[in-house]
């Protein structure tokens, strides 16, 4: 592209929080460019790779809404049981343990699990056949942001005139550092193992939530795959010495790892595809906005995978941000003006900062082995159990329907501009 492109937004980063944007602005006739510094085709691994999104009810909803659901290659698994546990795996069955069952709250799943090759398969899929979206990828982006608008220069040649930018460049975001942004962080010490095992007896759609003292470990329902027809994917958190002289050993003695955390519910286990680790840091921006930017998903917050939150942390922000920018569009208003950021700031950081916080009271709070902390969390778990009103509020917390879920979110579809 050698001349100027103009349109209403750019997005740098084209991950699944930046597609999806680009997916539910073009859905509702807004014109957008999406810019990635990789090429998209190779983030869909040929393979079952074993990393896995647990995906809420309202963040179905929004990719429903962008066209993007009906797009995955294979159905999604849902989660129709959670089982939330505190100690060894022995004590899983002990009535200190928690249980959510979706039924109790009507139809829905609590979530589906959605494969991440799956969800890139679909967003690559989606965003060509969108009216009105550019993608560019690979290319650099070098961006200019003044008050009367934005230029985003590309490196394969040619210039995007914009009304506002988006940052969703992940945790590293030069947007958000370019523009000045201080970020708050917090070092977990930890690392997330992240992987898929087969077993030998069937899930039932359960998710077992394990809190373990050095962290938590979760196993969640998927569906199975050649070969293999019962599988789980595991989301581990381990201390970094450990979690390093794990992830070094052999597929036997890892699987031996795994089935001590996991307990024997599901019969013997194999260790399926490959194994992923992820340092472990919180990270909170103190802006979410500057002249002309708006940052989203990892870019503007990082949480604890404790809760599985994160992606659906940043599908809001897609919703509250597209709500904000349709709105202002509708209104003949400048999608990028400060009046719109301020909203979409407005919407977005309390919300952000409340699921930061939880998730890290969480994980200290589980990760303690002070023996009266210990006590508080199992009489706080045997509790909730006995309580419906605190069991049916944490469960529709876990589907992603607390008080924001409205909108995008709610299930509303989107209304195309003008
Ligand atoms: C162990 C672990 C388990 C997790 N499990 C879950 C879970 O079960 N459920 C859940 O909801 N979340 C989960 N998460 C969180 C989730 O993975 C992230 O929140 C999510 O990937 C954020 O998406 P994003 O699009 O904001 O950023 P990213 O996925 O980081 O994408 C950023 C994109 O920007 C591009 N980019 C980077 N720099 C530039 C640049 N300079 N110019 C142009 N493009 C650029 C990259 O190529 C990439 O495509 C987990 C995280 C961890 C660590």
């Amino acid at each position: 592209m050698d001349k100027t492109l103009d349109v209403s937004v750019a997005i740098i980063g084209a991950g699944p929080v930046g597609a999806t944007l680009a997916a539910t602005l073009a859905a509702a006739g807004v014109s957008v460019a999406v810019v990635d510094a990789a090429p998209l085709p190779p983030m869909e691994l040929p393979e079952f790779d074993g990393r896995a999104y647990a995906i809420a009810l309202s963040s179905k909803r929004l990719l429903d809404a962008a066209g993007v659901w009906d797009r995955l290659p294979e159905a999604p698994c849902p989660i129709l049981g959670i089982r939330v546990a505190d100690g060894r795996p022995g004590e899983a069955a002990s009535p200190l343990s928690l249980h959510f069952d979706h039924a109790e709250l009507g139809e829905e799943p609590f979530g589906w699990m959605v494969e991440a090759r799956a969800l890139r398969v679909a967003l690559n899929a989606r965003l060509p056949q969108a009216p009105g979206l550019h993608v560019f990828a690979p290319a650099e982006a070098r961006v200019e942001r003044a008050a009367d608008g934005a230029v985003v220069r590309l490196s394969v040649g040619g210039t995007i005139q914009a009304r506002l930018v988006v940052g969703a460049e992940g945790r590293h975001s030069p947007l958000r550092r370019g523009a000045g942004i201080p970020a708050a962080r917090l070092d977990y010490h930890a690392m997330g193992i992240v992987g898929a095992v087969a077993h030998e007896k069937p899930h039932r759609n359960m998710a077992l939530e394990h809190f373990l003292p050095h962290g938590p470990f979760a196993q969640l329902p998927m569906h199975g795959i050649p070969g293999h027809p019962h599988v789980s994917a595991i989301v581990w958190t381990e201390r970094t010495a450990i979690a390093r002289a794990v992830l070094a050993m052999d597929d036997a003695a890892y699987g031996r790892q795994i089935a001590a955390r996991m307990g024997g519910h599901l019969g013997a286990i194999t260790p399926i595809g490959r194994r992923w680790s992820y340092p472990l840091s919180a990270m909170h921006a103190a802006r979410f906005t500057a002249e002309r930017l708006a940052l989203v998903g990892d870019a503007a917050h990082g949480i604890h995978p404790i809760a599985g939150q994160g992606l659906n942390l940043g599908f809001r922000d897609v919703a509250a941000l597209a709500e904000a920018v349709i709105e202002a569009v509708n209104a003949g208003e400048d999608p990028g003006s400060a009046a719109v950021l301020a909203r979409y700031q407005a919407a977005r950081r309390p919300d952000s900062l409340v699921m930061l916080g939880a998730t890290h009271v969480l994980e200290r709070l589980f990760s303690s082995r002070l023996p009266p902390v210990r006590m508080a969390r199992r009489l706080g778990i045997a509790a909730v159990d006995r309580l419906p009103g605190l069991k049916r509020f944490f469960a529709t917390r876990a589907m992603g329907l607390g008080g924001g879920a409205v909108g995008l979110l709610g299930g509303q579809g989107i209304a195309r501009v003008g």
